[in-house]
């Protein structure tokens, strides 16, 4: 049978968005060592805006964004909307994209008004031979911000740089500060380049930043830890994430969450407040306590 405490914690938890899939999942949390969190839709708000366009060499700003939103409107990652609604918003004409092919974690491609596209990180790029050199300088100013900087090329030629904002939850600071407090690591976990997800990290107040890290392997980095004796939780919302939320001690799905998250978590916050993470793992400990004096 379930004991009364746990039943009592899971109403105080309830009351704070916080949904307990499994009555093991409050006792697991009073030992976590390490919270992962995702960055993007986990740390930041999840609704990226494109907030620069720059052009490098020969072409156009407007062409550059043009050719670009003309690629990304085949995608459905989440900077693909950002770069296509900014594009529209400056009143461009978006032309159509035909073959097109989108690499996880890396980019996409198409031909667009009869030319090749790329959009995407460097190493996408250099995969395909493109000189990136021409546009180092403005990548690097934009990912200092904490800006998602991608490059574009046109027909084998690096042409520009789209930056893409994605703000920090407005609690999310106070969140990681309260994880510290009880001694617990925060480790940010992202697809993302190194220097925005450093910047970003900075924000928050997390030291430990794991980034370019594809979908596949966010669940060998949890079990990594796991291997050195961490007690984990991860916290995330996407597909992506689904994999490391099964192998983490307790998988923490946050926000509107893909239903893929929600199903290989254990515990399930409604809402975006990040400030639930270490409530739940208070009210897991508080519940364990009382368990504890129930059963002895
Ligand atoms: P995250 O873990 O932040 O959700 P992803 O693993 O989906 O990120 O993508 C990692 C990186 O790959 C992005 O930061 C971006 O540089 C690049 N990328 C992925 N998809 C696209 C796309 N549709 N357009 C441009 N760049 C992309
Ligand atoms: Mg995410």
């Amino acid at each position: 049978a379930t004991p009364l405490a746990l039943i009592r914690g899971g109403g105080m938890a309830a009351e704070r968005g916080i949904l307990m899939r499994s009555g093991e999942a409050f006792q697991i949390l009073k030992d976590i060592t390490h919270v992962v969190l995702d960055k993007t839709g986990t740390l930041t708000e999840g609704k990226p805006r494109l907030v620069a366009a720059e052009a490098v060499g020969d072409f156009g700003r407007d062409e550059v964004l043009r050719l670009a939103a003309g690629t990304e409107s085949a995608s459905e990652h989440p900077l693909a909307s950002a770069i296509v609604d900014g594009a529209v918003e400056q009143g461009l004409e978006i032309p159509q994209a035909r073959d097109f092919q989108a690499t996880a974690g890396q980019g996409v491609e198409a031909t667009v008004a009869g030319r090749r596209v790329l959009v995407g990180t460097t190493r996408f790029l250099r995969a395909s031979g493109v000189d990136v050199a021409p546009a180092e300088e403005m990548l690097d100013r934009h990912e200092a911000q904490a800006h998602t900087a991608v490059l574009v090329a046109v027909d084998g030629v690096v042409a520009g740089v789209l930056a893409i904002a994605d703000a920090v939850k407005p609690d999310a600071r106070d969140a990681i500060a309260e994880l510290k407090g009880r001694g617990i690591t925060p480790v940010m976990l992202t697809g993302d380049n190194e220097r925005t997800a450093r910047a970003v990290a900075g924000q928050v107040g997390i030291e430990e930043v794991h980034a370019q890290i594809v979908p596949q392997d966010k669940a060998a980095r949890v079990r990594a830890l796991q291997e050195q004796g961490a007690q984990v939780a991860m916290v995330g919302d996407g597909i992506n994430d689904a994999p490391a939320l099964m192998q983490a001690h307790v998988g923490i799905a946050i926000g509107a969450g893909t239903d893929i998250a929600i199903e290989s978590s254990d515990v399930v916050l409604i809402g975006e407040r990040l400030g639930a993470v270490p409530e739940a793992i208070t009210i897991g400990g508080m519940s364990y306590r009382k368990t504890v004096q129930n059963l002895w």
